[in-house]
């Protein structure tokens, strides 16, 4: 069986309503990829902002306070996004694991893909060493995505997210 991972293009640098964007569907078996094809797959923050938002926001952004769709892209600062109805300003972080956090999203992802395949688990200490943050940094991020794990998968809800998230990474899902 094959996962679906669709990596958009959200709208970066325009304004107006912000369409389901998704320009590049990739495939994943449902076999743990590589990690040199993660590394492909996530070279940077961009790269794993996209592929975020398309897995929390399937059919184009949505805001996660008033679940409005009528959305506008901030020109100037990519990622950023305004709901009309209720003027709440978010990005795909607002009430997610990524909320306040300064880990760039690639971390995160790498993160994921860790906790999924690691065949011992992975501590805070390995983490840290890992993806280059500091030893609670890496306790922090692993807080969060046990967290994500054990809650139930409410999309809509404070909590994302193992299925939807954790285990695509993965490639388990
Ligand atoms: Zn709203």
């Amino acid at each position: 069986m094959l996962c679906a991972l669709r990596v958009s293009e959200a709208s970066e640098g325009k304004s107006g309503p912000v369409r389901n964007p998704a320009k590049k569907v990739l495939t994943m078996s449902k076999s743990t990829i590589s990690t040199f094809q993660l590394f492909e797959l996530f070279p940077d923050e961009a790269s794993a902002r996209m592929y975020l938002e398309a897995r929390i926001w399937p059919d184009g952004v949505k805001c996660p306070d008033c679940h409005g769709d009528r959305i506008t892209a901030r020109p100037a600062r990519v990622g950023f996004y305004h709901c009309a109805a209720c003027n709440f300003d978010f990005t795909v972080r607002t009430n997610t694991i990524f909320e306040r956090s300064k880990v760039p999203l690639h971390k995160w992802v790498y993160s994921m893909y860790l906790l999924m395949t690691a065949r011992k688990g992975i501590s805070s200490m390995q983490l840290a060493k890992e993806i280059g943050v500091t030893q609670k940094t890496a306790w922090f991020i692993l807080g969060r995505l046990r967290e994500a794990c054990s809650a139930p998968d409410n999309i809509d809800g404070k909590r994302l997210t193992y299925k939807r998230l954790i285990a695509p990474v993965g490639g388990m899902a």
